[in-house]
């Protein structure tokens, strides 16, 4: 009885907080590209620039008691914000389901992995949404997403492990960087930002080498689909700049969740 209350009381938090978190979020993403300070000034419409009240800024509730629309001016609120909110308790419990043994199978709890995916999950997220706005990683998460690696790495330093992480770090920041020096000779551009270089160096490091395989692949089959569908739908430029990172880092997400069972399968299919 008592583990039941203290298995929901943790999984109620750990949604609470990642909608709080994810609130931060969106802050975050709006400012820190603009270097903008983090703290001021405080909340406020940009329409009409009323401050908004603590209660008009309440996770998720706010923007559906006020019905997506500032309290002053009427101005329509984006839908993203409460979708970050959304999106970053999700992933908050999907780390909470699949980093601990926590909720399957009763307390046993890696505290430091939790959080660490939390951490990783959430800059992530933030990459996303400001590469989608500006084309533009600041470079504050790729030094958050390699501490995250080397702490994990830490967490679990088996040989193995260790050779696993810097093949994935090494092999997929030399990928890309190869691909994109093969395209610059042909094209006389870049064609993979450095941005995404780091972050695929950086996934390398939090996935191994297998999982990042995994990773590179799913960004590579959607971001190829994502590309013809765009072809089709629109004429597109052939020169014009498209936000990788936005399906690197889903693809980065999924591997985190699904990599290794997928992994797994494979490797024993092929009688590995
Ligand atoms: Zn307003």
């Amino acid at each position: 009885m008592v583990e039941q209350v203290i298995a929901v009381t943790t999984i109620v938090l750990t949604i609470l907080l990642g909608l709080c978190v994810g609130s931060f979020l969106n802050v975050v993403i709006y400012r820190l590209p603009n270097d903008m300070s983090l703290v001021r000034p405080a909340s406020h419409c940009p329409k009409c620039g009323n401050p908004i009240k603590w209660y008009d800024n309440i996770p998720l509730v706010s923007y559906i008691v006020l019905r997506g629309k500032c309290r002053h001016c009427k101005e329509p609120i984006s839908f993203r914000y409460p979708m970050v909110e959304l999106l970053n308790a999700i992933l908050w419990f999907l780390c909470l389901l699949c980093f601990t043994n926590f909720i399957i199978a009763g307390n046993e709890m890696n505290w430091l992995r939790f959080i660490v995916s939390c951490i990783v999950c959430s800059t992530l997220l933030c990459v996303f949404f400001c590469d989608l706005d500006n084309m533009e990683i600041p470079e504050v998460f790729m030094l958050i997403l390699l501490l995250c690696g080397i702490v994990l790495l830490l967490d679990h330093p088996s040989q193995e492990n260790i050779m696993l992480k810097v093949f994935g770090f090494l092999g997929a920041g030399l990928l890309f960087y190869l691909v994109n020096l093969v395209f610059k000779l042909i094209r006389k551009r870049d064609g993979i930002g450095f941005g995404d270089i780091e972050l695929i160096a950086c996934a390398g490091l939090i996935l191994g080498g297998y999982n990042t395989i995994f990773a590179l692949v799913v960004s590579c089959v959607c971001g190829g689909i994502a590309l013809v569908v765009l072809t089709i739908v629109r004429k597109h430029d052939k020169d014009e700049e498209y936000p990788f990172a936005v399906i690197l880092t889903s693809g980065i997400a999924l591997a985190m969740f699904v990599g290794p069972y997928v992994v797994n399968w494979y490797l024993g299919l092929m009688g590995a």
